[in-house]
C-alpha cells in the first residue's frame, strides 16, 4: 500500500463513499451507540452495494479484490461509518471457513445469503474457561447415528440475540486427543439453543454479545464443517487475514478523529492565539499522524505477506499490525479528546464513541499480548534456526 492520505486513486474508494453518503453511515453509527441493535438494512444495503466480502471469491458471492484494495475500502469505511459498518463488510470474511469447507448446500443456504446481507452467521468459539486458549474449548459435540449431539456454553459472543446461525466451535469426543477442534453451522432456533444477552458493552454495543447455552442440540453431520478436530487448521489463514485487514479499520476511524482535531486546533483560538501554536499540542499531532501512517504502511506489508510461501512469518506481521494499529489509533483518539476539550469528552462529538469502539481492538480477535506473543515466538524460532531473526 501507498501512502495513507490521500487514499490511492482506486474507484473502491469513491464506490464506498458513495455509499456511506446514501446510507448515511456516520450518523447510523452515532445511533448504534446510542440505540445498540442489530443494523439490518444498511447490512443489506452493502451487500446490495457488493461491499460485503470484498475479498472472497467470485464463486461465492465475493469480489476477489486484492488484499490492499479491501483495506483501502475498510479504512475508507471505517472513517466515515465508524468500526461498526466497516465490521459488517467483514463479516463474511470472520466466516470464510464456511465458504471454503461447507458443504455446497450450507454454503447456498448461509454463507451466500452472508454475502449478500440477508442473513447473519456468527463465529462461536469463546467460553467461559477457553478464550486466549482456544485449546480448552470444551463444548462437547458427540457422535450420535449421523448426527452430533452438541452439550457447552459460548461466551462472550458477537450477536447472541441477532444469527440466525453461528459457527460453534467445539470437541468430539475419541478426535485428536489433546487436540482436535470442530465446526459446525448450527441454526440458532435449534431445540436447545439458549441466548442469554450480555450485561452491557464499553463499545460496539450493537453487536448485542452475549452468552449461548446448548443442551442437546442436535444438528445432522452435514452441519459439520470439512474434517472432524481439522477446525482450527483451517481457521489459521483466515485469522491472520482478517487481523490485517482489522488494522486497516481502525486506522481509518483513528485518521477522522486525527483530521477534525488538526482542523479544530487551527481555529481554536486560547490565550490568543490558534491552539496549534502550541507545540504541547501541535507535536502530538505531528507523533500521531506519523504513527498512523508507519502503522499503515506496516499493515500493508503484512497483507503482502500472505500467499507467500511463509504462512508463520505473515500470521506473525499481521498480528503485529493489528496491535499496532489498535495502540496507534487509540492514542490518536484520545488527543482528539483532549484536544476537544470539555466537548471532546462529551458526546456532541464522536471522539469518545470512537476510542470505546477502537478499545475492543485490544481484546477481540486476539488480545495485544496474544499477538505480541506470536511475534515473539517468530522471531525466537527463527533465530535459533537461522542466526538471523
Ligand atoms: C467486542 C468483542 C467481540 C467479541 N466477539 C466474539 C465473537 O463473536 N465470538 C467469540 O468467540 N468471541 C468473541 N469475543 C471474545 C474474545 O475473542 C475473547 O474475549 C478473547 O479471545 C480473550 O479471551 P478471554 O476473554 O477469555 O480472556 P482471557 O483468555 O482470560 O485473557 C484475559 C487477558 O489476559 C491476557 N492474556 C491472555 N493470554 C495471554 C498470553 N498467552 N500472554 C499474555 N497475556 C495473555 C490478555 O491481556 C487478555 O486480554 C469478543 C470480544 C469482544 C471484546
Amino acid at each position: 500500500m501507498s501512502s495513507l492520505w490521500p487514499l490511492p486513486d482506486d474507484p473502491i474508494v469513491a464506490e464506498v463513499s458513495s455509499a456511506a453518503r446514501r446510507l448515511d453511515l456516520g450518523r447510523r453509527y452515532r445511533e448504534l451507540d446510542r440505540r445498540p441493535e442489530f443494523p439490518y438494512p444498511e447490512f443489506k444495503a452493502l451487500g446490495a452495494a457488493g461491499l460485503l466480502g470484498l475479498s472472497l471469491p467470485a464463486e461465492v458471492g465475493g469480489r476477489h479484490l486484492p488484499l490492499h484494495r479491501v483495506a483501502v475500502a475498510l479504512f475508507r469505511l471505517g472513517y466515515l461509518g465508524g468500526t461498526a459498518f466497516a465490521k459488517l463488510a467483514l463479516q463474511p470474511e470472520f466466516a470464510s471457513v464456511l465458504a471454503e469447507h461447507g458443504s455446497p448446500a450450507l454454503v447456498d443456504a448461509w454463507f451466500r445469503p452472508l454475502v449478500r446481507g440477508e442473513r447473519l452467521v456468527g463465529n462461536q468459539i469463546t467460553e467461559p474457561g477457553a478464550g486466549s486458549d482456544v485449546g480448552a474449548i470444551a463444548l462437547e459435540a458427540r457422535r450420535s447415528g449421523d448426527e452430533y449431539v452438541l452439550n457447552g456454553t459460548k461466551s462472550e459472543v458477537a450477536f447472541a440475540e441477532d444469527a440466525g446461525a453461528a459457527l460453534v466451535y467445539g470437541r468430539v469426543p475419541g478426535v485428536a486427543p489433546g487436540g482436535g477442534i470442530t465446526a459446525f453451522l448450527v441454526e440458532q432456533d435449534r431445540p436447545g439453543v439458549r441466548r442469554v444477552a450480555g450485561g452491557g458493552d464499553l463499545g460496539e454495543r450493537w453487536q448485542r454479545r452475549g452468552r449461548v447455552e446448548y443442551e442437546d442440540v442436535r444438528v445432522t453431520a452435514s452441519a459439520r464443517i470439512g474434517e472432524e478436530g481439522s477446525a482450527f487448521r483451517y481457521v489459521r489463514g483466515e485469522l491472520a487475514r482478517e487481523r490485517g485487514l482489522l488494522a486497516a479499520i481502525y486506522l481509518g476511524v483513528a485518521r477522522a478523529s486525527w483530521d477534525e482535531t488538526v482542523a479544530y486546533v487551527g481555529e481554536r483560538a486560547a490565550f490568543g492565539r490558534p491552539l496549534s501554536d502550541q507545540p504541547s499540542v501541535a507535536i502530538p499531532l505531528v507523533d500521531d499522524g506519523a504513527a498512523l501512517e508507519s502503522a499503515w504502511l506496516f499493515c500493508g506489508q503484512a497483507l503482502d505477506r500472505l500467499g507467500t510461501d511463509d504462512p508463520a512469518d505473515a500470521a506473525a506481521r499481521t498480528a503485529m499490525a493489528k496491535a499496532m494499529a489498535v495502540d496507534a489509533a487509540l492514542r490518536t483518539i484520545d488527543h482528539a479528546i483532549q484536544f476537544h476539550g470539555g466537548r471532546g469528552y462529551s458526546q456532541a462529538l464522536p471522539h469518545e464513541q470512537r476510542w470505546r469502539d477502537v478499545r475492543s481492538g485490544r481484546i477481540a480477535h486476539g488480545p495485544s499480548e496474544v499477538l505480541r506473543g506470536i511475534a515473539a515466538r517468530r522471531i525466537w524460532s527463527r533465530r535459533a534456526a537461522t542466526g538471523n531473526p
